[in-house]
């Protein structure tokens, strides 16, 4: 048997493997709130249980989101080979994005046109989920007398933080590495790049705090939006400035996201905001409350207690400065970053593969932003493990998504690659 007979297989699949997205875009799993779990499960179930995968369907139960209507389910499909060997195991989240507007087809119709193929999730990331069972389809047909295991998991809430999901089954145990070997998360990371991990998340919550008055009378009070003006200056010409500094030896994509950043989320002060068809006048008050939500990304160079130093360095700073000034920080959210090594197994092979079906080189790639990584990294503790899979990645989240159907195919020969080289 050779590489030829197994890319043959897959070209071989390629009607097989369109009309499997379309499925998949067709159940239209929707985050929030976590629809149709359960129905994509059991449609992958259906199809890999014949073809010899032993099936588990795991609620997550307990976990956030998780409620009778909504219930969070994920599936593990494993395929035992003739022998003894290590297992590789392909992981994809099956929830998707709200639509949002501007859509030109229908985002669950899983429309094929000019070789894509269209809807919610086409690129992030079923495209990359059917890619995966065809190739593990078509290794198990061509070598089926192979040593080891091959898992394809379906899991839940990736899009909110994927502890619904892979972070559940790693705390179960699924990711231990005595159970699994080699991880490959076909995540939209482009078909020659091989994305080694992500960079680091803080998410906090700042508040300061003033005392309300008559608007008409505002030195009776003690203005927090105010406070937090200055709050916003001092983040705005010290903090800034010192993120600029700070780069990475990651090779985080795109460039601009090769430094420490932040973002924020939202500002909020004084009274709620009130209905677009509210037609009163808003009341005058000082404000004796305002928040930001800070996003702060970091790099592997980080520390992360030094990451909340900065912040409450600038807070103390505007403290010595307004006599009356009193905040409080709520944190609200944490990932360290994580790297896979350059020469662990699963990249080596990978790589491999990729210059033997693309005839090129692959890019080596850090995400800008976290994804299950990180619970199979930290819960799990298995280091071997990447995103790798078709799409692009700027298409994700936009409307009219889409996923090259011969990308799909290039991919999928990848990851066949990938097991006969770990597993025969
Ligand atoms: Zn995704």
């Amino acid at each position: 048997m050779t590489d030829n007979t197994l890319l043959t297989a897959i070209a071989d699949r390629e009607a097989d493997l369109v009309a499997l997205t379309q499925d998949l875009i067709r159940i239209p799993t929707l985050n929030p709130p976590g629809r149709n779990y359960r129905d994509i499960c059991e449609y992958l179930a259906k199809r890999l249980r014949p073809k010899g995968f032993e099936i588990q369907l795991i609620r997550a139960e307990g976990a956030p989101a998780d409620s009778e209507e909504f219930p969070r389910w994920n599936i593990i499909a494993r395929h035992e080979g003739a022998s003894a060997g290590e297992c590789v195991h392909f992981n994809s989240h099956h929830d998707v994005v709200e639509v949002g507007h501007g859509w030109t087809v229908d985002p669950f119709g899983g429309e094929v046109k000019d070789g894509r193929v269209y809807g919610r999730g086409a690129c992030d990331m079923k495209g990359g989920l059917a890619a995966s069972i065809i190739a593990a389809e078509a290794f198990i047909d061509t070598y089926p007398d192979y040593k080891g295991a091959v898992e394809i998991s379906a899991t839940a809430d990736e899009e909110s933080g994927g502890f619904g999901g892979v972070a559940y089954l790693a705390e179960k145990g699924h990711f231990d590495p005595d159970k699994v070997q080699h991880v490959i998360i076909p995540e939209p990371l482009n078909k020659d790049r091989i994305c080694l991990g992500h960079r680091g998340v803080w998410w906090a919550e700042v508040e300061t705090k003033g005392r309300i008055a008559h608007g008409s009378m505002p030195f009776l009070g003690d203005s927090a939006i105010r406070h937090m003006g200055a709050v916003l200056h001092e983040i705005e010409t010290v903090l800034y400035p010192l993120l600029a500094t700070k780069t990475t030896a990651m090779p985080v994509v795109p460039e601009g996201a090769k430094q420490s950043t932040l973002n924020i989320n939202s500002v909020h002060g004084g009274e709620p905001e009130q209905d677009p068809d509210y037609t009163g006048l808003p009341a005058p008050c000082v404000a004796d409350r305002c928040r930001i939500i800070l996003d702060r990304r970091f790099l592997i160079e980080e520390d992360l207690a030094e990451v909340k130093a900065e912040v409450t360095r600038v807070l103390e700073t505007v403290k010595s400065q307004r006599p009356s000034f009193e905040y409080e920080v709520k944190e609200l959210f944490e990932v360290h970053p994580s790297m896979t090594d350059r020469d662990a197994p699963v990249v080596k092979s990978t790589a491999a593969a990729i210059e033997r079906v693309l005839a090129r080189q692959p890019d080596y790639v850090v995400s800008p932003g976290t994804y299950d990584q990180k619970h199979i990294d930290r819960i799990g503790r298995l280091k071997n493990c990447i995103a790798y899979g078709p799409g692009v990645l700027d298409l994700a989240h936009q409307p009219d998504e889409w996923v090259g159907i011969q990308d799909m195919v290039d991919s999928a020969g990848v990851m066949a690659l990938v097991l006969s080289d770990l597993l025969t």
